[in-house]
C-alpha cells in the first residue's frame, strides 16, 4: 500500500513538473550546469527496472539528448567545460555504464553510433571474460562482456573506458592497501590490455556510505584524473573532480526521463524545505 501510494505521488510530481513545462523552462535556464546519467544495461525487453534501460527507450532517451543538450566524452567535459565557461544555448551532458555486461557491446554500442553519441563505460575488470556479473539475478540474465568485446568496444571512436575496480567490493570497508589495490588494478589492467591511459574512474555502489576520503585520495594517487559517484544531482564547474555525481537512469517512459535529467529536483527539493518552513515556521 505504502509502495502504492509512492508510486502515485512520484507520478504527480513528475507529471506536475513536465506537463506545466517547469522542468523544460528549468533545463534552458541552467545551461552552466553538468550532467552525467548512470546507465548499467540495456536490455531487450523490460526486465529490472533498476538496472536495465530497454533498447528502444534508450535510443529515444539519446535522441532526446541530440536535440535539447550537448553530449560531450565525460572526459572533455571535465577537461574542457570546467575550464572555460559554458556558454551555449543548451547543457551539457555525458553519459556513462557501469559495471560491463555483454549488452554495452550488442545493444548500447549500435544506438550511440547511430545517434553518435559519446559514452564512458566503467569496467569492473574482474568479471571480464568469466562469463559473470557482478549481481546475477535469475529473472534478468545477463552475462560480463567478453574479452574480445571490450576490445571492439573500446576501439569505437565513441567510447572511452573507465575503471570500477577488480570485484566490485564497498570500498569504504576494506583497509587502504585492499582498497588500493582494487582501485590501482582495475586501471592497470585495462591501461595494459587496451594499450591505452585509464584516467576515469567510478566508485562501486557510489552512495555516500560507499566511499571515504581516503579513498578519493587512493583514487588520486593510482593515476585517475576524476571520479563518479551516484550522488544524484547535476553540478557547477567547481565541483570535486573526484566525487562528481551522477543521475542514475531508470526504465521510466521518456517524460519522466525528460524531467530527471532536466535537474529540476535539485531546486524542488530546496523550494519543497523553504515553503515547508514558512508553512510551519
Ligand atoms: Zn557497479
Amino acid at each position: 500500500m505504502k509502495r502504492i501510494a509512492f508510486q502515485i505521488a512520484k507520478y504527480f510530481v513528475f507529471g506536475a513538473l513536465y506537463f506545466s513545462g517547469l522542468s523544460a523552462l528549468y533545463r534552458l535556464c541552467t545551461t552552466q550546469r553538468l550532467r552525467i546519467l548512470c546507465y548499467h544495461r540495456i536490455s531487450t525487453h523490460a526486465s529490472d527496472p533498476l538496472l536495465d534501460v530497454p533498447m528502444e527507450r534508450f535510443r529515444a532517451q539519446m535522441q532526446h539528448l541530440k536535440r535539447h543538450y550537448i553530449p560531450l566524452p565525460l572526459s572533455l567535459m571535465i577537461d574542457h567545460v570546467r575550464r572555460t565557461p559554458h556558454r551555449k544555448d543548451k547543457p551539457p551532458v555525458a553519459v556513462t555504464f557501469d559495471d560491463g555486461t555483454t549488452d554495452w557491446f550488442t545493444r548500447a554500442m549500435p544506438i550511440l553510433e547511430e545517434t553518435q553519441i559519446p559514452a564512458t563505460f566503467f569496467v569492473c575488470t574482474g568479471y571480464i571474460g568469466n562469463g559473470l556479473i557482478p549481481y546475477p539475478n535469475p529473472h534478468t540474465p545477463a552475462t560480463a562482456l567478453s574479452y574480445d568485446e571490450l576490445v571492439k568496444l573500446a576501439a569505437s571512436s565513441f567510447v572511452e573506458i573507465g575503471g570500477h575496480t577488480l570485484t566490485h567490493p564497498h570500498l569504504s570497508e576494506l583497509d587502504a592497501k585492499t582498497s588500493y589495490k582494487e582501485i590501482e588494478g582495475s586501471r592497470a589492467l585495462l591501461s595494459s590490455w587496451l594499450k591505452r591511459e585509464v584516467a576515469l574512474f567510478a566508485y562501486p555502489f557510489g552512495d555516500a556510505q560507499d566511499y571515504t576520503n581516503e579513498t578519493l585520495e587512493l583514487v588520486r594517487e593510482a593515476g585517475y584524473r576524476a571520479a563518479c559517484t551516484l550522488d544524484e544531482r547535476t553540478f557547477g564547474p567547481h565541483e570535486d573532480p573526484y566525487a562528481l555525481p551522477r543521475l542514475v537512469i531508470f526504465d521510466e517512459p521518456l517524460w519522466m526521463f525528460k524531467v530527471r535529467i532536466s535537474g529540476v529536483f535539485d531546486d524542488v527539493l530546496v523550494f519543497i524545505l523553504l515553503l515547508k518552513k514558512f508553512i510551519n515556521p
